[in-house]
């Protein structure tokens, strides 16, 4: 009996699994026809300095603006860009777009870029983020890639070379939505990161979770002793910031600050200032 219907599970299913394997066929050349035609388009989110009260720089976001379907979030079509490999082209364009707008701002402002694992996986990364630099003529120390410790479980011998050559070329190295994962600590060990940015996860509640403030005091301590930058993600509400402030995070990133905004917006920002924002 079990045999008879795990077959029939398995005819049950087949229609339902051609149908998603055509809709990715149909997204893929869709998404090859988006970098031809330049529908991606990057959006900035503000990092804000609790030290110096004021602007550190912006995290590029990527977005897809579909001429049907509107403004497609990232997790909607970068988990699949993974599968089909065209994550390192749009990657590529993430890199020189984000390099390209920041050397147009003022020089202490700084742009964080998103990386995946499968462009760390592919040998041409480095060369992607030397060019990037070089064609932009961005400083190399204003640019901050983001990983996630994805990139340890994929590959270790090949990451901590590929993470220090990276570091080689002066830019700065972050490490995103810490504590989601695994063996967070022995990867802090094997790699000065820049930058710890703490998830959102652990910001929320913060305010009455007294688990989560205890690990938002550790994740302090743990950045002082990496001489890491230590960053909150996330952060939606007024005592959330001032909690943070007080438990000494050096910076902040969430809606309370800023939505990830298109360019002109950004710009705006950069040049009407932001103490407004901070108090
Ligand atoms: P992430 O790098 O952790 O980026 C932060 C995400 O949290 C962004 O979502 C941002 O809009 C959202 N966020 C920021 N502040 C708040 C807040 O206060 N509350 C809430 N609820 N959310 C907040 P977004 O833009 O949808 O990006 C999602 C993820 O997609 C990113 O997570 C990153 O992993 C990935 N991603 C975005 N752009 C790129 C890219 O250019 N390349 C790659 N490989 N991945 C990217
Ligand atoms: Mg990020
Ligand atoms: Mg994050
Ligand atoms: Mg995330």
């Amino acid at each position: 009996a079990a045999k008879e219907s795990g077959r029939s599970t398995y005819r049950f299913y087949e229609p339902a699994m051609r149908l998603e394997a055509e809709r990715r066929h149909m997204l893929t050349a869709e998404m090859r026809e988006a970098l031809q035609k330049g529908q991606f388009e990057l959006f900035y989110q503000p990092i804000v300095q609790l030290d110096h009260d004021g602007l550190g720089g912006f995290e590029a976001l990527l977005r897809w603006r579909h001429p049907e379907r509107g403004l497609i979030p990232p997790m909607d079509f970068i988990p699949i860009a993974e599968e089909n490999g065209l994550i390192v082209p749009i990657g590529e364009w993430v890199l020189r777009e984000a390099c390209r707008t920041a050397a147009a701002w003022p020089k202490h402002l700084k742009i964080a870029v998103n990386l995946s694992v499968c462009q760390f996986r592919h040998n041409s990364l480095l060369a992607s983020v030397v060019a990037a630099l070089d064609e932009s003529g961005l400083q190399p120390e204003r640019l901050e890639i983001e990983i996630t410790e994805s990139v340890f479980l994929a590959d270790v011998e090949q990451s901590l070379p590929l993470l220090r050559a990276l570091k080689q070329l002066g830019i700065r190295i972050a490490i995103d939505d810490f504590g989601t994962g695994y063996s967070s600590f022995s990867y802090l060990r094997a790699f000065a990161f820049d930058k710890i940015k703490l998830d959102r996860s652990f910001i929320s509640g913060i305010e009455t979770d007294p688990g989560n403030l205890a690990i938002v005091r550790a994740v302090v301590g743990i950045g002082s002793g990496f001489n890491a930058t230590t960053l909150a993600e996330g952060i939606e509400t007024e005592e959330q910031l001032q909690k943070l402030r007080a438990e000494g995070f050096s910076e902040v990133q969430g809606f309370l600050l800023g939505r990830p905004m298109p360019r002109s917006e950004a710009e705006a920002m950069i040049y009407d200032g932001m103490s407004r924002l901070v108090g």
